[in-house]
């Protein structure tokens, strides 16, 4: 089983986690990455219980934990400033990390696991025998893997994609300087009309601020230059955070988008990532889902051979990330769209919510699953 190969489109935390599992499980692997260099764009992340047990599968939990904020209370604010639920969400294990930090973990990790990493190389597409194509030409192995993105190549030269739907909201992400204003173990998510801020402290030196609006909201939109006036309008008691944004900041506003796929591979090609499941961030689920698919993918590979292995990933897997797509839209609706005069009510009906611990284990029951391909469990799948 030590001689299988395969090849891998793009260099992303999805196809990063993959290499590192199917490294560490005997693979030789080939990472393609169409950057000249690797580097992750964005700000900061939350990683949950899930995506914290996939980097312990992949050797990089010490190295990304030993710059990170370890999470106890991720706050809920409402329109009136009030605390609305003070753990959040919370189930086990929560981090939040600067992007690229965690990004050259997962690099150390799959290059400790023996993966090549070929810059420059721009992916095509693959088929189903278990063939990428890249301008450069093509390469043949066991498996092909597309964690090329949401407007993943792999995907669609497979015939895999089914739709992609713009979801109406988006964010702005900024990284500034931390200072003694910023919370310490705590995270602060806050709603006002449609607007939510989140205040993230990422490293002892970073914190994390995202603005999310609906794309109808011009001036909320407006992140560079960016708006100060009218986000301190909305959020004055973030002023200080605020105020720390540079009004030329790197990050752009980014629409919210799901990609949902006719099914996650083809013979020997399969997809993973955004590239399967790009989905709204309200949940901060996706690469947690990304990774945790990866190390899935490894599992069911050590035990199947490749064809009864991505089915049984699929079948068992694909449920799961379905699901989490789904809850994370109803949330963005939640926090983007509702009606500007039932404010008190949409209040009312967070903070219910929040009293009942197993409806919030269950809107956010990702955090506490995690695959198990490699023991007698999946077995059924295979005799289906
Ligand atoms: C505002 C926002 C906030 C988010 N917050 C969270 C969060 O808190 N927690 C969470 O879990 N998720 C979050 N997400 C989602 C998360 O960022 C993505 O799910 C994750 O980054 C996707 O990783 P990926 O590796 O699948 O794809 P990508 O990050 O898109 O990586 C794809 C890689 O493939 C390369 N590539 C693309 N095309 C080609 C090609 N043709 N040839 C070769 N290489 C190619 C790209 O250069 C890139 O390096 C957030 C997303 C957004 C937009």
């Amino acid at each position: 089983m030590s001689s299988r190969h395969v090849e891998i489109a793009g260099a992303g935390l999805a196809g990063l986690t993959a290499a590192a599992a199917l490294g560490r499980r005997g693979w030789s692997v080939r990472v393609h990455e169409r950057g000249s260099e690797l580097r992750e764009i964005g700000a900061g992340i939350y990683l949950w219980e899930n995506a914290m047990r996939a980097l312990e599968d992949v050797g990089a939990y010490d190295a990304v934990t030993a710059s990170a904020e370890r999470v106890q209370s991720p706050e809920l604010r409402d329109h009136r400033h009030r605390l609305l639920q003070k753990e959040w969400l919370r189930s086990g294990r929560l981090y939040t990390v600067a992007r690229r930090h965690l990004h050259q973990c997962l690099v150390d990790a799959a290059r400790e696991a023996g993966a090549e990493i070929v810059t420059k190389s721009i992916v095509i597409g693959a088929t189903p025998n278990g063939t990428l194509q890249t301008t450069g030409g093509e390469v043949k192995a066991d498996l092909v893997i597309g964690a090329d993105g949401y407007s993943s190549r792999v995907r669609d030269s497979l015939g895999l994609g089914k739709s992609t739907t713009d979801l109406g909201d988006g964010c702005g992400r900024h990284m500034i300087p931390r200072t003694a204003d910023d919370p310490v173990g705590t995270t602060i998510e806050e709603w006002s009309g449609g607007r939510r801020v989140g205040v993230v402290p990422c490293s002892p030196e970073e914190t994390y601020i995202f603005l999310c609006c609906p794309e109808s909201d011009v001036e909320g939109r407006q992140q560079q230059p960016f708006n100060r006036e009218t986000w301190i309008r909305t959020f004055p008691h973030l002023k200080s955070q605020l105020d720390r944004i540079p009004d030329n900041p790197e990050g752009r506003f980014a629409t919210f988008h799901d990609v949902q796929s006719k099914g996650w591979h083809s013979g020997r090609a399969a997809i993973i990532g955004d590239a399967a499941h790009a989905m709204s961030p309200n949940l901060g689920q996706a690469a947690c889902c990304g990774m945790m698919n990866a190390v899935a993918l490894g599992q069911a590979l050590d035990r199947y051979d490749i064809e009864t292995a991505l089915r049984v990933w699929e079948e068992s897997e694909r449920p799961v990330t379905d699901r989490v797509q789904r809850y994370s839209r109803l949330y963005g609706r939640m926090g983007t769209h509702w009606p500007r005069q039932l404010l008190d009510a949409r209040s009312a009906l967070v903070w219910a919510l929040g009293r009942s611990k197993p409806v919030q284990t269950r809107i956010n029951f990702a955090a506490s699953y995690f695959p198990s391909l490699d023991t007698d469990d999946a077995e059924n799948l295979v005799k289906g």
